[in-house]
């Protein structure tokens, strides 16, 4: 079977290159400033062993909120929806990722998803381990099975510039230990929080990784489950409401494909049964979200006639 998505992709990251120049690398982890704006690159994995790519689509990035999906579908593995979703909740919120605002107006005290960063805290502190080094390698072999590549590790130095930067998502964690929401050490949860954020992928990893979840776990390679039926639908549907961060809505009329960003540039895509996308483009827009790569999105979508809805 020949992937026939990738023959326009050239043509469209020409149309869509000039964005990266009205957007801005995330500088509020001051590691990920190295990043150069202009790049933007994409990835379609249909299964098969050829990867269609174009542009930077070799270049290494971290998940940041990306992995925020990944470790979702770990913490419902290890504990059963029950569990955590009495940690986080499951509508979707207008505000910025990293806001504290509903955390106070809303009783109880819990996290309105598991994509925002109070969320993704709460879900984190769920991850079975005896220490973080044993929780970080489980999720670290996670994401290789997902993607089939055993060499994906973390990069310590964006790890070490979040965690010493890292004040916002301590507030949040704090507010939510003393609502009984988290339990533990803050800075021993914000260590395994910023090195799972770190954990660097490039666009065919995280194309293999859209695939996984696009057809319900199952290894990109092989052919066997990695996350049950029912955990990889509820993580696609999280996507979809709530993965654009509070542009959430206009992606989904726009694009229509489940969808996680994060603020290295990032976005994997998971067309149901269909193909993975991984996309990188550091120039963000004032929502977080690779403007670059919105667009591209956009373009992809419609062409292919994606969109779920
Ligand atoms: N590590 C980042 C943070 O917590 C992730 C944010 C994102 O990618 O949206 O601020």
């Amino acid at each position: 079977m020949v992937c026939h998505y990738g023959k326009d992709l050239k043509e469209m990251i020409e149309q869509v290159k000039g964005y990266t120049k009205s957007g801005k690398v995330a500088d509020y982890i001051p590691a990920l400033l190295k990043a150069n704006g202009d790049d933007i690159g994409v990835a379609i994995f249909d299964g098969n062993e050829t990867c269609f790519s174009e542009g930077e689509h070799h270049k290494p990035f971290t998940l940041q909120s990306i992995s925020k999906v990944l470790t979702l579908a770990l913490a419902l593995m290890d504990h059963g929806e029950d569990v955590v979703f009495s940690k986080v909740g499951m509508e979707p919120t207008g505000d910025p990722f990293n806001s504290i605002a509903k955390l106070e107006s809303h009783i109880p005290s819990k996290p309105l998803n598991p994509m925002i960063n109070a969320g993704a805290l709460a879900v984190t502190s769920l991850i079975k381990g005896s220490s973080n080094e044993e929780k970080l390698d489980r999720l670290i072999q996670f994401v290789r099975e997902l993607s089939g590549n055993s060499q994906i590790t973390y990069n310590q130095n964006v790890a070490k510039s979040e965690f010493e930067t890292a004040d916002l998502n301590r507030s949040l964690a704090y507010f939510m230990k003393q609502h009984g929401v988290i339990s533990g050490e803050v800075d021993v949860l914000l260590d395994f929080y910023t090195k799972q954020c770190a954990i660097e992928v490039d666009c065919e990893d995280l194309a293999k990784i859209g695939y996984s979840l696009a057809h319900q776990g199952e290894h990109p390679d092989k052919n066997y489950s990695i996350i049950p039926f029912e955990i990889a639908r509820l993580v696609k549907t999280f996507m979809v409401t709530c993965g654009m961060y509070n542009a959430s809505g206009e992606f989904a009329i726009r694009v229509g494909i489940p969808a996680k960003s994060g603020v290295s540039g990032g976005i994997v895509g998971a067309v149901p049964g269909g193909i993975g996308i991984g996309l990188y483009g550091p120039a963000l827009d004032e929502k977080g979200n690779s403007i670059a790569g919105m667009k591209l999105l956009e373009l992809i979508s419609a062409k292919y006639h994606l969109s779920i809805f």
